[in-house]
Formats: structure tokens, C-alpha cells, sequence
């Protein structure tokens, strides 16, 4: 499928800038070619993504939300990294895969849907490990469709139900407004959760959630919506307490860690509504998860 004319007037997300990405950015401050800043195994996804020898993770350049809190700031705020072609990219899914990766993780790549359905098509065959769309949750389900076929696991962390909360952290107002029917789609495309026989999930949907410092009604009222929207066995809930205060957390009023009580009010709403998911300890930092990024291209691909 070629879908980059999609770049000439992009409304790949919710934004619908209509920007013309061959000669210009959006929102995210991406153009048409596809840019990441790392490519590496990651072993802090949930314990069903990261097995043995951790997820095939490549981190794309740019966002199209760009929370003040994101953990990743320089890349998706600062779109710190490096250009690559559809090959390149290709060629660097392959490289995961011959280093051991348990499955090829897409850090936000909600603006570069039409890049990486190009490098897929050309490795769709060969790749033999199952491919996760790991996302913000600000998604359009007509993006989504096109990963029909190409996405088995959704992973989109879903941030926000509020819409000043949302307004005031990452310039959504509509945030969840759009994340629901996204959500809906994902389910749609990737089916129930399912395992292999070594526990390796193959396919469905794993709903993340960070807690924030202060707004833990906000993250109750997102876990009743999800209860009112899923049932018990139609996603999978993984809840993230380990925020740490980076980028522009201090003036956005969320200068702290979260708090034992408020994990835990959080985690008690989730465990009503049924959801089978994952826990993230309160212990571990997210500095521990903040990886290594590249404004180049630091590693070998073939005819490179
Ligand atoms: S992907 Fe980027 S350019 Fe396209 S609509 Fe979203 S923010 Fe705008």
C-alpha cells in the first residue's frame, strides 16, 4: 500500500493540521521523512513484551501531543534524531530482529504511519515476530485502519480523561473525546488479548496509564470509563506509577512523585472493574527507563 501522499495534507492525527509535510511540519514538527532517535532492545515493557531478550523498540522523532511531562522530551518535544529512509527502517526492523528482539515495538509513531507501513511492506514476510503500535492514545481510527494486517498489539497510553487536565498538559482539550473510538478500533483490529505457549502476548490490546501527581481522580475516572466502555476480557490494564518530574512537570503543577495512596486509590478502581494487567512498582524511577538517544546514525545497516 502507498499511502505517503498522506504527508501533502496531513490529518494522520487528531489535529488535522493539513500541514503539507513535503515542504513543511505540523504540530509534531515532522516532515515527510522518517526520523527516529533510537533503535535498540528495550526490557521495561510489560514482562508478556519484553521476555527474555526485551522488545525491538524504535523511538520516533516528534510527537503529535507533547505532554510537558513526557519522559522523553527530547524527542518528542525537542525531535532529537536522525533520518532514514523507507529502507533504512526496514533495514533497521531487521537488525532487531537479528539481535533477539521478542517483537518490534513503535514508540509513537501516530505521524509516521505512512513511512512505516512502506518499511513493513518491504519485510512483512520476513520479520516473523509480532509488531506493536505503542502510542498516546491521541489516534484517529482511520489511521488505525490502515495498520489492519501490519500492527498486531496496541499499546497506547491512555493519559487523560479531564479536558482542561488534558488542555492544560498536552494542548488536547479533545483528548479522551478521541482516545475512545481509537481505543474501540484498536480492539477491533487486534482482537482479545492472546499468548503464545511461552507467554509472549501475539496479539490484542494493553491499555497503559500513568499516574500523575494530584490528579488521581482524573485516573479514577478514567478506569470507570474504561469499565463502562470494555469488558473484563477485551483489554488488558497496565498501571504506571513510577512518574518523575522532568521537562516542564514543575510548572505544570506537577513538581513530585506520586504518592503510595494515590497508586494505590487508582490500582483499587482498576482492580473493580476486572481488568486483567500489570503492576509497575513504585520503586523504579522512570529516570531508570529513560534511555539513550542519537541525533545520528550510530549503528550499521546494509549498503549504509
Ligand atoms: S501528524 Fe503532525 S502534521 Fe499530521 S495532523 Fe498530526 S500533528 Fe499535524
Amino acid at each position: 500500500m502507498d499511502c505517503k501522499q498522506l504527508y501533502s495534507r496531513c490529518t494522520l492525527c487528531p489535529r488535522e493540521c493539513g500541514a503539507d509535510r513535503f515542504k513543511t511540519v505540523g504540530f509534531c514538527r515532522e516532515g515527510a521523512q522518517v526520523r527516529i532517535a533510537r533503535a535498540e532492545l528495550h526490557r521495561w515493557e510489560e514482562p508478556c513484551l519484553s521476555l527474555k531478550n526485551g522488545s525491538g523498540a524504535v523511538f520516533f522523532s516528534g510527537c503529535s501531543l507533547r505532554c510537558g511531562f513526557c519522559q522523553n522530551y527530547p524527542v518528542s518535544a525537542e525531535n532529537l534524531g536522525f533520518a532514514l529512509t523507507d529502507r533504512q527502517l526496514a533495514d533497521t526492523f531487521l537488525r532487531l530482529r537479528d539481535m533477539g528482539a521478542e517483537n518490534i515495538d513503535l514508540v509513537t509513531p501516530t505521524h509516521f504511519v505512512p513511512s512505516v507501513i512502506a518499511a513493513l511492506d518491504m519485510v512483512m514476510g520476513e520479520l516473523g515476530i509480532p509488531v506493536i503500535y505503542n502510542c498516546g492514545g491521541y489516534e484517529k481510527p482511520e489511521t488505525l485502519e490502515l495498520l489492519r494486517g501490519y500492527a498486531d498489539i496496541f499499546l497506547p497510553d491512555l493519559k487523560f480523561f479531564d479536558p482542561g487536565l488534558s488542555g492544560s498538559l498536552a494542548q488536547a482539550g479533545d483528548y479522551f473525546e478521541k482516545s475512545l473510538p481509537a481505543l474501540r478500533k484498536m480492539t477491533d483490529i487486534a482482537g482479545k488479548p492472546r499468548y503464545d505457549d511461552e507467554g509472549r502476548l501475539i496479539g490484542g490490546v494493553i491499555v497503559r496509564h500513568l499516574v500523575l501527581p494530584h490528579h488521581r481522580h482524573d485516573s479514577v475516572a478514567l478506569m470507570r470509563a474504561l469499565r463502562e466502555s470494555f469488558a473484563p476480557d477485551e483489554i488488558l490494564i497496565s498501571l504506571m506509577s513510577q512518574f518523575t518530574p522532568v521537562y516542564r512537570s514543575g510548572e505544570l503543577g506537577l513538581g513530585r512523585r506520586v504518592t503510595t495512596f494515590e497508586y494505590k486509590s487508582v490500582l483499587a478502581e482498576a482492580e473493580a472493574a476486572g481488568f486483567d494487567g500489570f503492576i509497575q512498582e513504585r520503586s523504579s524511577a522512570m529516570e531508570d527507563y529513560i534511555p539513550e538517544f542519537y541525533d545520528h546514525l550510530y549503528f550499521d545497516l546494509p549498503n549504509t
